[in-house]
């Protein structure tokens, strides 16, 4: 691994690769490729080239921050990847990204976005459930995106699915400038959270 990785946090960033989507998501990914980048940290990402995950990784490396990208082959084959970040990472599919990535960050964000961006978070929630992943998890509410996950995710809580603690698995903050310091001060999560991971 070069020096240059260790640099700084590595903030895993989940988003949207969608072009068609409301401008202001696309600023938002920018504004928060920004501040990691002015933090000192990397940004670690899908690794692709358009919608939010392009505007994070171009205002971030365009700030001098250093952007590391992991891809699966056959997505690189269909010329989805990012061909500027400090770092390309191509790993054989879907699963194996998740699983790298979730090895080498230390706080999430999730950006509003699709399907991709609700799997990778839905991973990252488990594995905080079980104790394989600890560190902060933020979800960036933009205009009351994620309401409706939350109130589903209360729905579990309520039908005793999981319990109360599993909703201080992430911390959600309603605008761009409010995620680095929700990392800050995300409080940690128990290194015991297997003991009551089930109900
Ligand atoms: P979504 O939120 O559904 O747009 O999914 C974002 C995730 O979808 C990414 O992290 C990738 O897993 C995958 N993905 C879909 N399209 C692309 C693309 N053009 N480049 C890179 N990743 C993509």
């Amino acid at each position: 691994m070069s020096d240059a990785v260790n640099r700084g946090r590595h903030v895993l960033v989940f988003c949207a690769s969608s072009g068609s989507c409301a401008p202001a998501f696309h600023a938002a990914a920018a504004a928060l490729g920004r501040s990691i980048a002015r933090s000192g940290d990397t940004v670690v990402y899908g690794g692709g080239a358009v919608g939010s995950m392009g505007a994070l990784a171009d205002a971030a490396l365009a700030e001098g921050g250093r952007v590391v990208g992991i891809i699966p082959r056959f997505m690189r084959e269909r010329e989805w990847a990012h061909t500027g970040i400090s770092e390309l990472r191509l790993v054989e599919d879907m699963q194996q990204r998740k699983r790298e990535m979730l090895k080498v960050a230390d706080a999430i964000v999730t950006l509003p976005g699709g399907s991709g961006t609700f799997e990778e978070l839905f991973e990252a929630l488990t594995s905080k459930r079980l104790g394989l992943f600890r560190h902060p998890i933020v979800i960036l509410n933009q205009g009351g995106f994620y309401d409706p996950l939350f109130t589903l995710l209360k729905s579990s809580v309520d039908e005793r699915f999981m319990s109360e603690a599993h909703l201080e698995m992430w911390q959600s903050v309603d605008h761009v400038d409010h995620v680095l310091p929700a990392i800050a001060n995300a409080a940690p999560w128990p290194d015991d959270a297997l003991r009551f991971a089930t109900r």
